[in-house]
């Protein structure tokens, strides 16, 4: 019989769930979604020593990654910029995007955040999805920086030369797949969280998922669930 979803009963049935709360799977980290930003989560729990499990209600990795241009705009100084002579860095590329076309009504907080990670996504993304610069799927960096440098020809000889795919969504998503893979994390496909589970019932730390899967219910444990309040793993 398919058991209740822990996340979503009442207070007396929340508490006599906890008494006997059964996990189907259990991992240290559950990622919900394998799309551009689960994958990578999970490649960096799973660097990090956590066991991970992935939960992706497609039949397959991706989400609007896979079907994406796959142009990597990022910037800021990386080693594609460094080798072709073109000056940026994380405060000329905030600069740049809060300036610059329809991306001047972004959220400045994340651009901000966007552009101090910049470096480092691009070095995660090159040692995760590619093995160089060179093979970085649409790794042209940042538009305006390189246009102004006429930098673009020479990357975009670089990246057509790579990209089996023509450089699109799948040949950033497929790598990243391996990846994660090769890290043992689990990706379960067909897998729709439906629900979270904490510790109260509309609060404390997250202890896991519920899902459903061919229609049966599952209770997923995360065993490094964060502290919603704080956003820390424990
Ligand atoms: C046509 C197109 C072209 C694009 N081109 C570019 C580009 O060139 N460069 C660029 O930087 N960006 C591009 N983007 C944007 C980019 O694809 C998105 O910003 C990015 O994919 C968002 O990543 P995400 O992980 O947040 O979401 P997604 O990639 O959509 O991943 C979310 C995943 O979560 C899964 N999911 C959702 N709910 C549940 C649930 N309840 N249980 C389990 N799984 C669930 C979904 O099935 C999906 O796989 C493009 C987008 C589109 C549509």
């Amino acid at each position: 019989m398919a058991r209740p979803a822990l996340g979503s009963i009442g207070t007396k049935e929340a508490d006599a769930a906890k008494l006997e709360r059964h996990w189907d799977l259990t991992a240290d980290v559950v990622v919900v979604g394998s799309g551009a930003a689960g994958l990578p989560a999970s490649i960096s729990a799973a660097e990090a020593g956590a066991s991970v499990i992935v939960v992706e209600q497609n039949y397959d990795i991706g989400g609007h990654g896979i079907e994406s241009g796959g142009n990597i705009a990022l910037g800021g100084g990386t080693s594609l910029q460094k080798k072709y002579g073109i000056e940026d860095s994380p405060n000329r590329m905030f600069e740049d995007l809060v300036n610059w076309h329809d991306y001047r009504f972004s959220d400045r907080e994340i651009v901000r955040a966007f552009c101090d990670e910049s470096v480092a996504t691009f070095d995660f993304l090159v040692r995760t999805a590619c093995n160089s610069p060179i093979n970085l799927p649409g790794g042209r960096g940042r538009w305006p920086a390189e246009r102004e440098a006429g930098a673009n020809r020479h990357l975009d000889g670089e990246v057509s030369a790579y990209s089996p795919t023509g450089g699109n969504g799948t040949a950033l998503m497929r790598p990243l797949e391996a990846s994660a893979k090769k890290l043992g994390v689990q990706i379960l496909l067909r897998h729709s969280m439906t629900g979270l589970v904490r510790e109260e019932q509309f609060s404390g730390r997250v202890l896991g998922i519920t899902a459903t899967h061919d229609g049966k219910a599952l209770n997923i444990q995360a065993k490094k669930g964060s502290d919603s309040k704080h956003g820390r793993t424990h």
